[in-house]
């Protein structure tokens, strides 16, 4: 078991956090007059509640998790850069990762001055063994498993991310932005067994809240703590935090969703993989598809004259494009284009 404070940056364990006016009064009012809101009625006047628990709790229902554990941001992304602002010293820390995968990662390591070790899945797209990736620790710090990985699709095993929770002495990011997509269970059990575990799912995807930016972090209560005490007061709005509970209480319909798109997946490999031009269509947890082409390059293009833009993942991936999965009129429309490639 991991000490948290040992972990925690210095400055932020002896730093006081700010205190808003609505975190102060815990008891039921009438008349707020405590934080120079103006009284006249909007819908938007107040601001909103600084640790979200009206979402928490539907989440915890959902999740079947402590509202204790769980931590809200605008985003995965704000959660992603708070962990490298609560458990990294710049300059002395590491950010491991294994590519390829999420951009955000590295690009938070590079703002926050945090040297990132890269260990590169296997061509498989699997996590290196264990023996591999210890060769590569030396300093502590952040350990980011993307899982179902973007932009590879597959996912990793929990035997594998409980393995190397425990043996890391320093924080692990389970990424499970696409969780809802894929059969596997998603890792919050491992959770009680690693204090030293973070597991990130977002609203951005499956719930079709990209635009509200809504990200989760499950944890310990005790860096849940630390997270709370840096985030920016107020770092989710009213709109959002509304907006989430609305699709919560449609859960029914976005289940259908994830399956319909589950199924427009499993259709559009099969497609995909009828036309000359496509090499490899990669096995998927997710909402899209990672694609090999012949020349990669001249599909993408030809899909942009036709007003279709997918990402090229060729930087990353040889000849690969990738795809996300749309409605069936929009991916009817994807294969016809290819078609006439
Ligand atoms: C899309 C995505 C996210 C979501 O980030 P938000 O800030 O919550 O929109 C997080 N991680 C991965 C791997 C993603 O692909």
């Amino acid at each position: 078991m991991i000490n948290i404070k040992d972990i925690t940056r210095r400055n932020v364990l002896e730093m006081s956090p700010y205190s808003s006016a609505r975190s102060e009064y815990k008891g039921k009012a009438n008349i707020w007059l405590d934080a120079n809101e103006n009284p006249n009625e909007t819908g938007l006047n107040r601001y909103p509640d600084p640790l979200q628990m009206s979402l928490k709790i539907e989440i915890s229902q959902l999740r079947k998790v402590k509202t204790e554990r769980i931590f809200i941001g605008n985003g995965s992304d704000e959660i992603i850069d708070l962990l490298f602002r609560a458990f990294c010293e710049p300059g002395k820390s590491n950010a491991y990762i294994f590519p390829p995968t999420y951009g955000m990662y590295q690009v938070s390591a590079a703002i926050n001055n945090i040297e990132i070790v890269e260990i590169p899945l296997n061509e498989k797209f699997e996590l290196p063994t264990f023996e591999a990736i210890q060769t590569k620790i030396s300093a502590p710090g952040l350990l980011f498993i993307c899982s179902p990985n973007n932009p590879t699709g597959n996912s990793s095993s929990m035997e594998e991310i409980n393995k190397i929770a425990a043996n890391f002495s320093g924080i692990v990011v389970v990424d499970e932005a696409y969780i809802d997509f894929s059969e596997r269970e998603n890792a919050l059990s491992l959770l009680n067994e690693n204090s030293n575990l973070i597991i990130l799912q977002t609203f951005s995807k499956a719930y079709g809240l990209a635009g509200a930016r809504i990200g989760m972090a499950f944890s310990n209560p005790e860096i849940i703590a630390v997270l709370n005490k840096i985030k920016p007061p107020y770092n989710v709005n009213t709109l959002s935090i509304n907006a989430a509970l609305e699709v919560l209480s449609v859960n029914e319909k976005i289940q259908l969703q994830i399956s319909k798109i589950k199924q427009e997946r499993e259709l559009m490999t099969k497609r995909l993989l009828e036309l000359e031009i496509v090499k490899l269509v990669y096995p998927s947890d997710t909402n899209f598809l990672l694609v090999k082409f012949l020349k990669e390059e001249l599909v993408f293009q030809a899909l942009l004259k036709n007003g279709i833009v997918v990402r090229n993942r060729a930087a990353q991936i040889e000849n690969t494009l990738r795809i996300t999965i749309g409605t069936k009129t929009e991916n009817e429309q994807l294969i016809k284009f290819l078609k006439e490639i």
